[in-house]
């Protein structure tokens, strides 16, 4: 517990088993489907994050349209978590779902291309600006495969990260710093292959010395960053610090990996676009398929040229880039449908008109009843955090961190059907949320507020 979170941890409990006997009460067929599940299921989920989610089983979902989603209690949810991104486009969305219907019936997966990959290289080209185009499942493969490329082009070991950082599954990026600024392993690492220090090098975000040392010692092959830190809170660029990273990665020969796989909520074609950053390579993942596996790294013609200049045809498969279900054509039809027809740019100003009213409406009971916090948005993303004043990097936004705290404010969302982001307090607006959804957040939240400081 931090030396900012709430101090009445009575009061805290007390509201917390209030929340817990509503849940109980209104859940029984979650219950019964968490029970029947738990044999063949560790903690009866089909992956342990879920288990992780506030109350003393997960809701079981049985269909979702929009914004909205019915668990196998009958109960309505605004879901402003959207599987973390993963569902920003809304739930089902018509266009998308017709188009990836359509494939389904046509063949899925074929180990050769279809004329889908090209426009949907285009498009991606169109929005993040570097024009050469790979696809994967998850985001997470994109950043490894970009990282592997990264150290094959400039024979270098290390990659260099963002302290607090989070860029999916990927070995490398699972350190932090010590209080010595020592890289260390990040807390909950689970059986790391090397010590991260023996691949990794770690700066706090906003922090152009440290950065500046880091790239000096020319051992760095590339630095992934999210332009803006989105994995512990919101977490802005000052004014100057992209500059800044541009300049001092090509002064020592190190690229540039921007993943926008949450940053994306700043605009059709992310931060990239909207502030004009010059990456070497860009990652997007989860939103892009509308709603099915599905992400990309594109990279300059130079990176791509190099790239491709160190491989040998013969070694293409076994070489620790690619998969067998990457680029496949459901994958490329949903990204072509997604980004042509869902995610447009008139979609991206609905959703952040609707993050700025579900702002101020966070805002506006923080200042009703004086409670310690901040709210801090980035386009169609918004989230909230125990501290007075927004965090400047990731370690004072992990030190205001209070876990209780926040599954408590998860499961009183909860409880009046909000679907807040686990392990976050992240709301994200999709083209379907309405103003009324956000109403209805700002409602249970005032409520919520009111409890702990009223
Ligand atoms: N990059 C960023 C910035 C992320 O936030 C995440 C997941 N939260 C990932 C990559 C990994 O995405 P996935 O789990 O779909 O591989």
């Amino acid at each position: 517990v931090s030396a900012t979170a709430y101090a009445d941890r009575d009061r805290l409990a007390a509201l917390w088993y209030q929340e817990v006997e509503r849940f109980r009460a209104e859940r029984p067929e979650s219950e019964r489907l968490w029970r029947a599940a738990t044999p063949h299921l560790p903690d009866g989920v089909p992956m342990l994050w879920m288990a992780k989610w506030p109350g003393p089983w997960p809701v079981y979902v049985t269909s979702a349209a929009g914004a909205h989603f019915t668990d196998v209690d009958g109960l309505d949810h605004v879901d402003l978590c959207l599987g973390d991104t993963g569902a920003m486009c809304g739930h089902a969305p018509p266009a998308s779902v017709a188009a990836l219907s359509a494939q389904l019936a046509k063949g899925s997966t074929f180990m050769l291309p279809t004329e889908d990959a090209a426009i949907a290289a285009e498009l991606l080209s169109d929005r993040f600006g570097v024009p050469s185009w790979q696809f994967t499942l998850s985001a997470t493969d994109a950043n490894r495969s970009v990282i592997r490329y990264a150290r094959q082009v400039t024979g270098r070991r290390k990659i260099l990260v963002h302290d607090y950082c989070y860029h999916g599954s990927v070995d490398e990026t699972f350190a932090t710093l010590d209080a010595d600024g020592a890289v260390v392993e990040r807390r909950g690492n689970i059986g790391a292959p090397v010590p991260p220090s023996e691949t990794t090098a770690v700066v706090p975000f906003n922090d152009i010395p440290a950065l500046e040392r880091a790239l000096a010692t020319g051992e760095i092959a590339a630095m992934l960053i999210e332009p803006a830190l989105t994995n512990i809170g919101i977490v802005l660029p000052e004014d100057g610090y992209h500059a800044a990273v541009r300049e001092l990665c090509t002064r020592y020969g190190t690229i540039l990996v921007i993943d926008e796989t949450h940053t994306i909520s700043a605009g059709p074609g992310g931060m990239t676009k909207a502030d004009g950053l010059q990456p070497d390579a860009v990652v997007v993942g989860k939103s892009i398929g509308g709603g099915i596996p599905a992400a990309a790294f594109g990279m300059t013609a130079e990176l791509a040229q190099r790239a491709r200049d160190s491989l040998e045809l013969e070694d293409i498969d076994v070489g620790g880039v690619g998969g067998t279900l990457a680029g496949n054509a459901l994958s490329l039809v949903g990204i072509r449908a997604t980004l042509s027809e869902v995610l447009t740019p008139a979609a991206f100003e609905n959703m952040t008109a609707r993050a700025v009213e579900w702002t101020a409406g966070v805002q506006a009971s923080i200042d009703e009843f004086g409670a310690p916090w901040q709210v801090t948005r980035l386009g169609a993303r918004a989230e909230y955090s125990f501290r007075a004043t927004p965090p400047r990097d990731g370690a004072e936004a992990a030190a205001a961190d209070d876990f209780e705290l926040q599954q408590y404010l998860h499961l009183h969302a909860l409880n009046r059907g909000i679907l807040i982001t686990p392990f976050h307090n992240m709301a994200l607006m999709s083209p379907a949320t309405t103003s009324g959804d956000v109403d209805r957040h700002t409602v249970a939240f005032r409520e919520a507020v009111e409890s702990l400081y009223g």
